[in-house]
């Protein structure tokens, strides 16, 4: 098995595949107003196994096209839509996020949870931005400094990890100067990382490691995920993911 394979096998068994609750969707999507919105389009990118995916089905009853790069998570999602009684509501697309088959103005709401990441916070908003509808949403959460200063073993972490962390002023700067007006931020409050994440990742160490035969690779794999947890047990107070919500310049259809 591939490192790649290993960390799917790791990960497509778990109701989340980065730290969120359903009480922080829902309160992103507090900051959208929905009076009058009906038959949201909505995307969902980079997915997961869909734990925001399901919250966002049930609280807008819009149309939500699901992306992630991989199958795996994919068909988890599809089973728990279905299990859910919103399979009709979601569709699961494998694409990667910096080439999607979308139109342009074809979404209400551009949803994504701890995924952004992967291409970047500017190139995501400045690529997925035309596939708004004019007075469209875009909710995200990334990975966030909460203060000016820190100590140097955190930030070197971060300089390595994803150099492009930022504060969430420079943050929202960045979506103003690309034509989006705030609607709401918040910093995901501590349980979402530790009893939604990291606790239930912690407890399946065993089995994996088992299943994997404690392969050297298996074994890397849990070190440093045990790693990330112990920076974030220890340096919690200096970064989160932020929750942005921001409105692109117009109005929906249906808005006051
Ligand atoms: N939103 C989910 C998953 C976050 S983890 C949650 O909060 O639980 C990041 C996700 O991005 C993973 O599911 C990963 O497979 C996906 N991903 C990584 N690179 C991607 C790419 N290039 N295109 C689409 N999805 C990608």
């Amino acid at each position: 098995m591939t490192e790649l394979d290993l960390l799917i096998d790791f990960h497509r068994n778990a109701e989340r595949q980065g730290p969120g609750s359903e009480a922080d969707t829902l309160k992103a999507l507090s900051f959208i107003d929905l009076t009058g919105l009906d038959g949201l389009k909505i995307a969902d990118i980079g997915c997961g196994t869909g734990a925001q995916t399901l919250t966002l089905a049930k609280a807008t009853h819009g149309q939500i096209t699901a992306v992630d790069l991989f199958p795996a998570f994919l068909e988890k999602l599809d089973q728990r839509s279905g299990k859910s009684g919103l399979h009709d509501a979601i569709t699961t697309l494998q694409a990667s996020m910096d080439s999607l088959p979308f139109e342009k103005g074809e979404f209400d709401i551009i949803w994504s949870e701890g995924a952004v990441y992967n291409i970047g916070f500017e190139n995501g908003i400045a690529s997925w931005k035309e596939f708004l509808k004019p007075g469209g949403y875009m909710a995200l959460s990334e990975i966030t400094w909460t203060s000016s200063e820190r100590p140097r073993e955190i930030e070197a972490h971060w300089h390595v990890e994803y150099p492009q962390i930022a504060k969430a002023s420079d943050n929202i700067r960045v979506l103003e100067n690309q034509g989006f007006s705030i609607a709401g931020y918040f910093p995901l409050p501590k349980e979402s990382w530790i009893d939604n994440y990291y606790a239930p990742m912690e407890e399946r160490f065993s089995t994996f490691l088992e299943q994997h035969g404690h392969s050297r690779e298996a074994e890397n794999l849990v070190a440093a995920e045990r790693e990330e947890i112990r920076l974030y047990r220890t340096y919690a107070d200096y970064y989160s993911y932020g929750f942005y919500v921001a409105k692109k310049a117009g109005t929906l259809a249906g808005e006051m």
